[in-house]
């Protein structure tokens, strides 16, 4: 079998993030957010963990996502130190 690729078309992904889409596409269910989405609402999300926002059913998305989502729950975590570090 020979491996065609039309001219001009190129591939975007490689393997290793090729693989990654599908598992995220995988684990992405109905009601689950996106990273984009996870990520506009991380602030409020880490306003709530540090205790002064309420639990809404973003919150709890949020939260579910970052249980399945390493760069989301490492972004957050980031976010997190940053906001401490200010409280200081
Ligand atoms: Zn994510």
């Amino acid at each position: 079998m020979k491996m065609k690729i039309k001219p001009g078309k190129k591939i975007p992904l490689g393997t290793k993030q090729a693989e990654m889409l599908v598992k995220m596409i995988d684990i992405t269910c109905d009601d689950e957010l996106d990273c984009g989405t996870v990520f506009e609402n991380l602030d409020s999300y880490a306003e709530y963990v540090l205790g002064s926002g309420k639990k809404t059913k973003t919150i709890q998305l949020v939260e579910e996502h970052l249980r399945t989502c390493g760069d989301c729950a490492e972004e957050f975590q980031l976010l997190l130190k940053a906001l401490k570090a200010v409280d200081k």
